[in-house]
C-alpha cells in the first residue's frame, strides 16, 4: 500500500483512508448518513488519478445525480490540480449508459445518433400501438403499459424473458407482445427510452463478449455512490463490468434505501460480499454532519425498522439544540411559522442557501411558495417545477384568466383544445385570422364563426359549446367562491376526466395539485385578487439574484446537507403518505421511515419538524393526527412546542392579531366549511359582477367587439374568399354574408374574410 498520505487523504479518518488506499479488489463501504462515504469516494477517485493507477478515462464512477457528478469532478480537480487529463466516466447510470450506447448502437439496431424519447413521447407511441392493435385503451391504458415496461426494463427483462405472470399483467397475456411491438417501433424510429440506455448495453454485453471484454479491460476501477438504490439492471450491468478486474468500490447505507418504488433493491448491497468474495468491508461510524441531538433523533427513529443491518453512529460535534417538533393550527400557519423562523435565522446571519424545506409530496410546496412571495423571501424549487409552473396548474389558471378576462388570448390559446375537443391547429388558425382582421380578442371574434362556414361543422359546434361554457362560468363566478369555481371548471371542462382516465401515479399527482390549487384559492375573496397574487408569484421567477432557500422533496435531497432543515406536514396521510398507509404493508411503511431518516439526517445544526392540526381537503376542514414518526423519536432528543396549547382561544388570539393581508381569511375560517363569513358576503356584493368584460351569450351578436359591417360589399358583388374561392354575395346580415361560391356552393361567411374580386 502507499506510504505517503496526500493532502486529499489527510483530512480523512482512519477507515475512510482505508477505503481510499485499498485500491485493489472489491470494497464495500457500508455506513450511516453523514459519515463521509461520498467524501471518501471522491478522495478515492482523486487518489487513483494522482497516483497514476489509472487514467481518468479508465475509471467508471457512478453518482446519484448529475449535480453530484459535477461536484465530484470539481472537487477532484481541486485536489489534484489540473492533472485530470481525459474524462473519467463520471455521471449517473443514465448519462454513462447513453454515452456507451452511442458507440455500439448498431449492435442493437440503432444508429449512433439515436434520440432518447421522454415520457410524453413514450405514451404517444404506446397509444398508437394500442389503437393499431384494436385494444381498448380505456381498459388497458397506455400509462399502465408504460409502467410495466419500465418495471421490466429495470429488472433487465427483454420481451422474451417475461414469465407467465408478467405476461399476464397486461391485456390478458399480451404483455410480451406489446412490449416487443414497442421495442420494434422504437428501432424503426431510431429511438430509445431511458430504460433502454442500460438494458441495451446489458444485452450487448451478454451477446458480444468482445465488447464486454473491451470495457472490462478499460475500466481499471469502478466506483459507485448510493449503491443501496441500484435496481436490478444497474446491478447486473455493474457486475458484468467488474467481473474481470474486481476493482469495484461501492458505498451506501441500507437505512437510506428509498427508491424501491422505482425498482431499487436494497438486497444488492446486502449480497455484495457474496458477489465479490473477499471484499474489504469498511464501516464508518463517526458522523461529521449533525449535532448529537439530530443524530440521536434519527437513529432512534430508524430503530423502529425491523429489516436493517443496524449500525452505530457517533459524533464529536458539540451539542446543539434538540430537534423541535412544532404543532400548528393549519397549513397557512405552518407556512407562516416557517417563514418567521427563516427570517429569524437570516437576521442571525445564516445564509439562505443553508436552509432547506423538505416535503414528502410536490403539492406541499405551494403553501410555502405563496407565503415566501408575500414576505419577499427568495426561494428555489429543486428537482421539480415551481407549483404555479406545472402544466396542469397553468392550464387551470388559463381557464380562470379567460373567465376573468375574455380578451386574454394567450390563455385561450393554451386551453382551447385542452382537454382535446377537436379544435386543432387549423381551427385555431382560422380563429386567429379572423380575430386579426376584425381586431378583436380571439374568443370574441370566434363567436362570429359560430354561424358561418369558416370552420367545419364539428369544430363550430365544439367552439360554440366552449364559449357557452365560459359564459356560464363567468356568470357563476359572481355566485360561488373562487375555489368552488375552479372545481366547477376542472370538472365541467372535462379536464378532471382526462386525468382520471390516465390512471397513472403521475396523473394522480396532477389531480392532487389541482385540489391544492383549489385550497390555495380559498384564501381569496375574488378571482381578481387570486389572479393578481399568482402574477406576483410568477414574477418572482424572473429574479435570480442572491441566495435562496431551497424547497425540495425528501427523495431529491438524498446525499445533500444543510445547516437548517424544516420538515413540514408530519401527519398521518401526508407523511407517512396515504399511499403507503393504504398499501398497509410493513415494507412500504419501513420505506417511509427510511425516508424520514434521510430527511432528518440532512440537517447539520437545526432540524424542525412541523405538523398541523387541520388541513383543508376539498374545501372541508379535516383534523389530522400527528405522524407516528413523531412518537417514535426518542423523547429526550425532542423539544415539543405547540401554538394550540390553550385550545381554541389561543389560536383565535393568533389570528385576530395577525396583520397580514390574509387576516380576513383567518377571521372567517371557523365557519368556512359550513357557511360563509362576512368577508364572503362582502365579496359577493362588490365582486366582479360590475366588471364590464362580459362576452355576449353565444349566438347573440358580438357587436361590442366585432367590426362594423362592410360598406364596400353589397348584394350582387363578386368577391374572393381565401378558403372557398370566388363567389357572388346573395345576402347580407350584419357582418355575415351569404355567398354563392363558384366551386364550394352556398356558404355563410364573415365579411372580413372576403375581398372584392376585381
Ligand atoms: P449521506 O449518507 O447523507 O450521503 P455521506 O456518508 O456521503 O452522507 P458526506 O456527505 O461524504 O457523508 O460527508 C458528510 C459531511 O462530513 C460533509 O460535510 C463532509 O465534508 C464531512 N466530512 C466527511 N469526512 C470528514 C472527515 N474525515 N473529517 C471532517 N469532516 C468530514
Ligand atoms: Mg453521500
Amino acid at each position: 500500500q502507499d506510504q505517503r498520505i496526500p493532502a486529499y487523504a489527510a483530512v480523512l479518518n482512519e477507515p475512510q483512508r482505508e477505503a481510499v488506499l485499498t485500491t485493489e479488489g472489491p470494497v464495500l463501504m457500508l455506513a450511516g448518513a453523514g459519515t463521509g462515504k461520498t467524501a471518501a469516494l471522491t478522495a478515492r477517485l482523486a487518489h487513483l488519478i494522482a497516483m497514476r493507477r489509472a487514467w481518468p478515462s479508465e475509471i467508471l464512477c457512478v453518482t446519484f445525480t448529475n449535480k453530484a457528478a459535477r461536484e465530484m469532478r470539481e472537487r477532484v480537480a481541486r485536489h489534484i490540480g489540473d492533472a485530470v487529463e481525459g474524462m473519467p466516466w463520471l455521471g449517473t447510470f443514465h448519462s454513462i449508459g447513453a454515452r456507451m450506447l452511442r458507440r455500439h448502437a448498431e449492435l442493437v439496431g440503432l444508429q449512433s445518433n439515436y434520440t432518447i424519447i421522454d415520457t410524453d413521447d413514450q405514451l404517444r407511441l404506446l397509444k398508437q400501438l394500442i389503437q393499431q392493435n384494436d385494444l381498448d385503451e380505456k381498459r388497458w391504458p397506455a400509462r399502465q403499459l408504460a409502467g410495466l415496461i419500465d418495471r421490466w426494463k429495470n429488472r433487465g427483462l427483454n420481451p422474451g424473458d417475461l414469465d407467465a405472470i408478467e405476461n399476464e399483467a397486461y391485456a390478458n397475456g399480451r404483455g410480451a407482445q406489446f412490449y416487443k411491438l414497442y421495442q420494434d417501433r422504437l428501432k424503426e424510429l431510431n429511438a430509445c427510452d431511458f430504460g433502454d440506455l442500460l438494458l441495451h448495453m446489458l444485452n450487448i454485453f451478454r451477446t458480444h463478449h468482445d465488447v464486454l471484454e473491451q470495457y472490462q479491460q478499460r475500466f481499471k476501477y469502478i466506483l459507485v455512490d448510493e449503491y443501496q438504490d441500484t435496481n436490478q439492471v444497474q446491478y447486473l450491468w455493474l457486475r458484468l463490468l467488474a467481473q474481470s478486474r474486481k476493482n469495484i468500490c461501492v458505498v451506501g447505507d441500507d437505512d437510506q434505501s428509498i427508491y424501491s418504488w422505482r425498482g431499487a433493491e436494497v438486497a444488492n448491497i446486502l449480497r455484495f460480499e457474496k458477489d465479490f468474495p473477499g471484499a474489504a468491508v469498511i464501516k464508518l461510524e463517526q458522523n461529521y454532519r449533525s449535532t448529537p441531538q439530530i443524530l440521536a433523533a434519527a437513529s432512534g427513529l430508524i430503530n423502529a425498522n425491523s429489516e436493517r443491518l443496524g449500525k452505530t453512529l457517533w459524533t464529536e460535534l458539540p451539542a446543539g439544540e434538540k430537534v423541535r417538533v412544532i404543532g400548528v393550527w393549519d397549513g397557512p400557519e405552518e407556512a407562516r411559522r416557517v417563514g418567521e423562523e427563516i427570517e429569524r435565522l437570516e437576521a442571525e446571519g445564516a445564509p439562505l442557501d443553508q436552509i432547506a424545506i423538505l416535503v414528502r409530496a410536490q403539492y406541499q410546496t405551494r403553501e410555502f411558495e405563496d407565503r415566501f412571495i408575500q414576505i419577499g423571501l427568495n426561494y428555489r424549487i429543486v428537482g421539480g417545477f415551481r407549483f404555479y409552473e406545472r402544466a396542469e396548474i397553468r392550464d387551470a389558471l388559463a381557464y380562470l384568466r379567460m373567465i376573468e378576462q375574455p380578451a386574454d388570448d394567450l390563455a385561450f390559446e393554451r386551453i382551447h383544445n385542452q382537454p382535446k375537443r377537436g379544435l386543432g391547429a387549423k381551427a385555431l388558425e382560422t380563429m386567429r385570422r379572423h380575430a386579426r382582421r376584425i381586431q378583436a380578442p380571439l374568443a370574441a371574434a370566434s363567436l362570429d364563426l359560430a354561424d358561418s362556414d369558416e370552420l367545419p361543422p364539428r369544430a363550430r359546434n365544439t367552439l360554440v359549446g366552449l364559449l357557452g361554457q365560459f359564459a356560464h362560468w363567468r356568470d357563476q363566478s359572481t355566485k360561488v367562491t373562487p375555489s368552488e369555481l375552479l372545481r366547477m371548471v376542472v370538472t365541467e371542462s372535462g379536464y378532471e376526466e382526462m386525468l382520471q382516465k390516465d390512471r397513472s401515479a403521475e396523473s394522480a399527482g396532477r389531480l392532487e395539485n389541482l385540489s391544492e390549487l383549489a385550497r390555495a384559492m380559498e384564501d381569496y375573496e375574488s378571482l381578481t385578487d387570486f389572479l393578481e397574487h399568482v402574477s406576483l408569484v410568477m414574477d418572482n421567477d424572473a429574479r435570480d439574484d442572491g441566495e435562496k432557500v431551497t424547497i425540495m422533496t425528501m427523495h431529491a435531497a438524498k446525499g445533500l446537507e444543510f445547516d437548517h432543515v424544516f420538515l413540514p406536514g408530519w401527519e398521518e396521510g401526508v407523511f407517512p403518505s396515504q399511499r403507503a398507509l393504504d398499501e398497509g404493508g410493513l415494507a412500504s411503511l419501513e420505506e417511509e421511515r427510511r425516508l424520514a431518516y434521510v430527511a432528518i439526517t440532512r440537517a447539520k445544526r437545526r432540524c424542525t419538524i412541523l405538523h398541523a392540526a387541520n388541513r383543508r381537503i376539498y374545501g372541508q376542514w379535516t383534523s389530522s393526527i400527528p405522524s407516528r414518526f413523531i412518537e417514535e423519536l426518542p423523547q429526550d432528543t425532542v423539544n415539543r412546542e405547540t401554538t394550540m396549547a390553550g385550545g381554541a382561544s389561543l389560536w383565535r388570539a393568533n389570528w385576530t392579531e395577525n396583520e397580514d393581508p390574509f387576516a380576513h381569511v383567518s377571521t372567517s375560517r371557523p365557519d368556512r366549511s359550513t357557511a360563509r363569513g362576512p368577508g364572503w358576503q362582502r365579496a359577493l356584493s362588490t365582486g366582479y359582477d360590475a366588471t364590464p368584460k362580459r362576452l355576449p351569450e353565444p349566438g347573440k351578436s358580438a357587436a361590442s367587439f366585432a367590426a362594423k359591417p362592410r360598406t364596400d360589399i353589397a348584394i350582387g358583388a363578386r368577391v374572393f374568399h381565401d378558403k372557398f374561392g370566388y363567389g357572388t354575395v346573395t345576402d347580407q346580415e350584419g357582418n355575415k354574408l351569404t355567398i354563392d361560391f363558384e366551386k364550394a356552393g352556398e356558404k355563410r361567411v364573415i365579411d372580413s374574410f372576403v375581398k372584392p374580386a376585381d
